[in-house]
């Protein structure tokens, strides 16, 4: 008979959105006339930019004709947004990224779960905690984990955000081959300073150890001395894959387009010890198991950086920002401790008790629905997540119940 790969089997259910939705069921239940505002989410709830309708529009017109019908496109990324993408949010900045050296996908879930595929199974790993659940999972998937035990895998190297080191895990003194780096981060919302992400550039330099850094959120830095890349940092060339998403900034989470940066200088180890290019490695994986993002979608893409992309975009931020500071400080006049909601779309509050206490005050006092932190690892007990990713309105009424909390 056929053998699964039993690793799959180590995974833990997450049961965080199905008990959601059966609080949230029961509550509607018993309050029929009540309305709910969810303040958890973390898909975006603005429509498309104009700009990029307008780019996928013409670029389907295209598709209709002779001429401009296009098949398989290079499964890396049309050269037109390679080079948009390398110069505006990294040449224009000063930081040293080639259009060569980043790989268009349909989404940064997929690269960041897919990028433990090139390293080996042995592979010693850290993850924050808490933590985006997709690091975890592909890495349990592979085979790099024990079992679980009290929420954590064994053989896991767990970096830890808590009250105490303002959310910022500190650098490992143990060796690592691996780092996953999530800023600013999901649930968090936390953000490291150039000082921070140069101690973890160093630290991996110095243990030849390769940082996964995860930046879907960059766009909605607003401290100008807060690194927006990785690629701010000296050395960063040698020792880190840059994960970057058009779904936050740019409301793409439907219509999906993502890009990897990975530097032509980083080079990991073979099992003889011989150093390699960890480029033409991510190449190899992605043009044998991925065809290329449509060319419709890429085309929308590239119409972020346009005038009026640009325009549009930054207002979507400042929208989504805007809610966030009104979160955070309506939270904070209720006495709460919190991090976030100023250069992240997402607000991380001390529950004072249990995430789960918390999350059923809001929902049974309230109608408000948030997300329990504990969801997301051991460090996320006692904490809840708001998200700033709701209409103005939602926003608004959700803040003046808030005044009602018990
Ligand atoms: N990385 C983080 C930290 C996220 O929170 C998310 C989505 O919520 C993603 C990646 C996924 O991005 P994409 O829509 O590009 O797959």
């Amino acid at each position: 008979m056929a053998r699964i790969n039993d690793h799959f089997r180590k995974l833990q259910a997450s049961y965080l959105f199905s008990d959601i939705a059966r609080k949230v069921t029961a509550f509607q239940e018993a309050n029929p006339d009540r309305k709910i505002i969810r303040m958890g989410i973390g898909d975006v709830t603005e429509p498309l930019p104009p700009a990029c309708r307008e780019a996928m529009k013409k670029a389907i017109d295209e598709m209709g004709t002779r001429d401009g019908f296009r098949g398989y496109g290079p499964e890396q990324g049309y050269p037109f947004l390679r080079e948009a993408i390398a110069k505006h949010e990294y040449q224009n900045h000063g930081f040293n990224v080639a259009a060569d050296e980043i790989f268009v996908s349909d989404g940064s879930k997929c690269d960041s779960g897919n990028i433990q595929e090139i390293f080996s199974s042995e592979a010693k790993i850290a993850i924050p905690d808490p933590v985006y659940p997709v690091y975890v999972d592909t890495n349990v998937m592979a085979g790099r984990t024990g079992v679980s035990k009290d929420g954590r895998y064994e053989g896991l190297v767990y970096l830890e955000a808590r009250p105490d080191n303002g959310y910022i895990p500190e650098v490992l003194t143990e060796t690592v081959d691996l780092v996953y780096l999530c800023f600013p981060n999901n649930p968090t919302g936390a953000v490291a300073t150039k000082e921070q992400l140069q101690a973890w550039v160093d630290y991996a330099r110095k243990n030849e150890a390769i940082i996964l850094y995860d930046a879907a959120y960059a766009a909605f830095i607003q401290d100008s001395s807060i690194p927006t890349s990785i690629y701010a940092i000296e050395g960063a060339r040698e020792c880190a894959i840059e994960f970057r998403s058009f779904s936050k900034n740019a409301g793409f989470t439907g219509t999906r387009c993502a890009f990897t940066v990975v530097p032509k200088e980083l080079k990991a180890s073979t099992k003889d010890g011989d150093k390699v290019a960890v480029h033409a490695l991510w190449n190899r994986r992605h043009s044998t198991k991925f065809n290329g993002v449509s060319y419709p979608v890429q085309r929308a893409a590239e119409a972020v950086y346009s005038p009026e992309g640009q325009k549009q975009t930054n207002e979507l931020i400042a929208y989504y920002m805007t809610n966030a500071a009104m979160i955070r400080k309506a939270v904070e006049a209720l006495g709460f401790s919190c991090v976030g909601g100023d250069n992240a779309p997402y607000v991380w509050i001390q529950a004072e008790g249990s995430s789960w206490a918390l999350f059923d005050r809001l929902l049974d006092e309230l109608g408000i629905v948030c997300t329990p932190g504990a969801g997301f690892g051991t460090c996320g007990e006692g904490h809840i997540r708001l998200s700033a990713f709701n209409s103005r309105a939602n926003v608004e009424e959700a803040l003046e119940r808030l005044k009602q909390l018990k």
